[in-house]
């Protein structure tokens, strides 16, 4: 597994919550189910509700026939990750694989209902293939339990993203607009049109897109779909058709982040060599901008406090990210 993580909101791939696992699958390049004897008929033993999957084919038993014809490893673990959810009762059915720039290199999604049931069920469903190309596959009453005990934990785990969409907050924070979590192929020529959308999507209307500065395709985008918008840069050098477009701008001066809104300006925290600098400028601009929206009586002492140590939350989230 080379990567994995969960997105809440909508994004790249669809409009509901996903998990991305990126793979390299070695070995198994070579190996299809229908090389293995014994591989199909024992997954479906342990997972009988692989028969109702659809897959390309758009019929039950869809994913059947690809099993039985020769399917590649990643794909088969994208439809048990989503089968596990189902036998805890979840309903999902949407997933995709792809291969990647590199031999044996794929990115897959699925969707999740719980994020913790969907990060667990992608490393818990490569676990899985791997045991039933090995012979090894009895049952998965193991991780069905596993799973089953995660959805019952708290369903508002840290987020941690490229995009950081708060859809409780109105915010969505747009770190970069290079589309880093996606393989070179997927970069089409209207990706910044892409990438608004989706954040557009995640951000009620009169929300706030939090943007790099001279981002202005990605500005001018945001505020198209109704988003007011707000921009940071990790210098100084903020230009005027930034500003034209943003109702604030966060920048930095000598390590010193420096919020300006209208025509007054703010000095709200400083650089730390924890984190990478464009997260904690973002994440200072998202704390004060939604100071600034929950509440216009605080003391701008008590503000500057607050927005502080919010920031500082937000950091630390972030870096443990990127
Ligand atoms: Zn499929």
């Amino acid at each position: 597994m080379i990567s994995l993580h969960a997105t809440r909101g909508a994004n790249y791939w669809s409009r509901t919550p996903i998990t991305q696992m990126d793979l390299n699958i070695g070995e198994y390049e070579n190996i299809s189910s229908a090389d293995v004897p014994g591989f199909t008929q024992s997954l479906v033993a342990a997972m009988p509700g692989l028969r109702d999957h659809r897959c390309s084919i758009g019929e039950p038993g869809g994913f059947l026939i690809r099993l039985k014809r020769g399917t590649y490893c990643a794909h088969i673990v994208e439809h048990v990750a989503l089968e596990l959810q189902g036998m805890i009762g979840h309903n999902v059915g949407y997933g995709r694989t792809r291969g990647g720039d590199k031999v044996g290199d794929y990115t897959l999604i699925f969707e999740h209902r719980h994020e913790s049931v969907g990060l667990r069920a992608a490393a818990l469903a490569l676990e899985i293939v791997q045991n039933a190309f090995a012979g090894n596959l009895d049952s998965v009453d193991h991780p069905v339990a596993e799973l089953r005990a995660l959805d019952k934990t708290s369903r508002v785990p840290a987020l941690i993203q490229h995009v950081l969409s708060y859809s409780h907050s109105d915010i969505a924070i747009i770190l970069d607009s290079d589309l880093n979590d996606v393989p070179e192929y997927y970069k089409v020529r209207r990706r910044a049109e892409r990438l608004v959308s989706v954040v557009a999507d995640a951000v009620p209307e009169s929300g706030i897109v939090i943007a790099p500065a001279k981002s202005w395709e990605i500005q001018d985008l945001a505020r198209d779909a109704g988003c007011r918008v707000a921009i940071f840069a990790t210098d100084n050098d903020v230009t005027s058709k930034d500003k034209k477009v943003a109702r604030a701008a966060a920048m930095v001066e000598d390590r010193r982040i420096i919020i300006e809104e209208f025509d007054k300006s703010f000095e709200v925290g400083w650089i730390h060599d924890k984190a990478p600098i464009d997260a904690q400028v973002a994440a200072t601009l998202a704390a004060f901008t939604l100071n600034e929206l929950g509440s216009g009586a605080e003391s701008s002492t008590g503000k500057r406090d607050a927005t502080d140590r919010a920031a500082r939350r937000d950091r630390d989230r972030a870096g443990v990210a990127d």
